[in-house]
C-alpha cells in the first residue's frame, strides 16, 4: 500500500467483480438498444474503461469535463463546462458515468443540462456514492459502492491531480491534505 494511504477501502478484486456486475445489468436493461456513455473527465475515465468492456450492447462514447466554481473542496453547485460533448444527443439513450456522487450538485447540473438536449433516455451510473453528504436529490440508476464520508483517491480519483493511477480505492491520510 502507498505510504500516503491510511487504508484500502475497495480492493482491485472487489472493483473488478462489482463493475462486471454493473456492465451485465446495463446490458440486460438496454437489450436491443444502443447506448451512448458520457464519461465525466477526468475522474471517471478508469471506471468507464473497465465498465464498457463488460457491456454487450452497441456502445458509443463521449466525454465532458466540468469544474465547480467556488473556493476549496466544497462544491458550490455552479458548474462550468470545460469540455462539452462532441455531438448532439437528441433521441439517444444516454448513461452518464461519474466517479463519485457527494453533495449531488455537479450531477444535478449535468442532468438538467443534458435533459434539455432531448435524449431518448438519461440514466446515471456512478462508481461511488457518499449518501450522507447529499444536498440535492439525484436519482442514481447504477451505483458501484456506497461509502462513508471519507476522502478517497485512486482508480481515477485524485487529490490535486495525484493518485489517479492507484489500482484500488483508498482513504488518504489526513496529514497529506491537512497541513
Ligand atoms: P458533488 O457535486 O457531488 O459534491 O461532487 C462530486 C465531485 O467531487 C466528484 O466528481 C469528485 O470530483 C469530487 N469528490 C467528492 N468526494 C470526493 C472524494 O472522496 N475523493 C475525490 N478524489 N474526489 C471527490
Amino acid at each position: 500500500m502507498h505510504p500516503d494511504l491510511e487504508k484500502v477501502l475497495i480492493t482491485e478484486q472487489e472493483l473488478e467483480e462489482r463493475i462486471k456486475e454493473l456492465g451485465e445489468q446495463i446490458s440486460r436493461d438496454y437489450a436491443g438498444k444502443e447506448i451512448l456513455v458520457v464519461g465525466i473527465l477526468k475522474g471517471a475515465m478508469i471506471f468507464l474503461a473497465d465498465l464498457v468492456r463488460s457491456i454487450t450492447v452497441p456502445t458509443y462514447f463521449d466525454f465532458m469535463a466540468v469544474s465547480s466554481y467556488g473556493a476549496g473542496a466544497r462544491s458550490s453547485g455552479v458548474v462550468r463546462i470545460l469540455k462539452d460533448l462532441d455531438r448532439p444527443i437528441e433521441g439517444r439513450h444516454i448513461i452518464i458515468v461519474e466517479d463519485i456522487v457527494d453533495t449531488g450538485l455537479t450531477l444535478n447540473y449535468l442532468v438538467q443540462n443534458l435533459q434539455a438536449r432531448n435524449p431518448a433516455s438519461l440514466k446515471i451510473c456512478t462508481l461511488l456514492d457518499k449518501p450522507s453528504r447529499r444536498e440535492v436529490e439525484v436519482t442514481i440508476d447504477y451505483n458501484g459502492f456506497s461509502i462513508p464520508d471519507e476522502f478517497v483517491v485512486g482508480y481515477g480519483l485524485d487529490y490535486n491531480e495525484r493518485y489517479r493511477n492507484f489500482p484500488s480505492i483508498g482513504v488518504l491520510k489526513r496529514e497529506v491534505y491537512v497541513k
